[in-house]
């Protein structure tokens, strides 16, 4: 090799969103936990965030060592957490919170110093709502009569659906919205692509320079942009090249790679020259209102390149016509 750097020298620490990166559902995602192993074995400090607040981070534990990805209870932050110590942040120890989610969720708010109810009329000062799929009706209700009453609203995450090997179901993001259609104020959230639960990961980590991993434009690379991180935005889950192409500043990563593995690779360098873009042995330009490919690559790694640098002259060109993405079939 040429002694190049890998991209992951650039920085103090990785922090992996779990589901589309580690794993997809009940499934390890090829090559993650070699990639995570390389890393470790290099001394690189690792952090797993999840906007799930209805797992216990011992679950999320359990099931990373499961998929060979040895981890301990230090190395994981939810949603829950976040927003517990949101709370504590903002209220003196003790005070007391009314929990419209998880046993997990309760847990986690008391653990961080707070009292926690279930009944409204107990005058709690806050309101903290998470994913919970046997939530009762009435605790939305009570949640809504707090926060009319003054508590101020809480929220873990955003998140609309929640996807299952069965399909599509309401997340966490639809329980809030019964909530806002019934109060004239916003919770405060925690999850992705909020600050507090990257922030609260960093400040675990003592990390002044990660890279976040996220296989979501719209939550983890939107999120790492406004924490102020760098990204690395891999194919193993959600969105593709079509989504990366079509977004707008704010939803563009630092780094694209296939998965994990990318991280000891040398980085992506996207070198302009004049109007054409050149990543590794790839270049792309415009020819009339086209983004084009010098040459068309088979290998793999290769074609992850010409995408990097397609996308590069497409977002300098809005509404360029950006077909060519089709022949490169290696990426999704
Ligand atoms: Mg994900």
């Amino acid at each position: 090799m040429s002694g190049e750097l890998s991209l992951i020298d650039r920085y103090d620490a990785a922090l992996f969103d779990l589901d589309g990166v580690v794993y997809l559902g009940p499934e390890p995602v090829p090559g993650a936990a070699a990639g995570i192993a390389e890393l470790r074995g290099r001394g690189v400090r690792i952090g797993f965030v999840t906007n799930n607040a209805a797992r216990p981070p011992q679950a999320v534990v359990d099931q990373l060592t499961g998929l060979g990805i040895p981890c301990g209870l230090d190395d994981v932050v939810t949603s829950a957490q976040a927003g517990a110590a949101m709370l504590a942040a903002h209220f003196p120890p003790g005070s007391l919170i009314y929990i419209a989610g998880s046993d997990a969720l309760a847990a986690e708010v008391r653990a961080a110093g707070m009292t926690i109810t279930r009944n409204w009329r107990d005058r709690p000062v806050a309101v903290i709502q998470g994913y919970d799929p046997s939530t009762a009706w009435e605790t939305l209700d009570g949640a809504c009569l707090a926060i009319q009453r003054g508590a101020q609203w809480f929220a873990t995450n955003s998140d609309l659906t929640r996807p299952t090997d069965l399909g599509l179901v309401p997340g966490a993001g639809a329980q809030v919205n019964v909530v806002r259609a019934a109060v004239a104020t916003e919770p405060l959230e925690a999850g992705k692509p909020s600050p507090p639960l990257l922030q609260e990961t960093m400040r675990r980590l003592e990390a002044e320079c990660p890279i976040f991993v996220g296989d979501r434009l719209d939550t983890d690379i939107l999120g790492a942009n406004r924490v102020g991180i760098d990204s690395l935005f891999v194919f193993t889950g959600a969105h593709g090249k079509h989504d990366l192409v079509e977004a707008d500043d704010h939803l563009r990563p630092t780094w694209i790679g296939h998965g994990v593995p990318t991280l000891p690779r040398p980085p992506r360098e996207a070198v302009w020259n004049g109007d054409t873009c050149r990543v590794g042995d790839q270049r792309a330009g415009m020819d009339d209102n086209r983004v084009h490919l010098a040459a068309v690559p088979d290998a793999e790694e290769d074609q992850y390149d010409a995408v990097w640098a397609i996308l590069q002259v497409a977002w300098r060109h809005p509404g360029a016509d950006t077909g060519i993405l089709d022949r490169l079939e290696a990426v999704k």
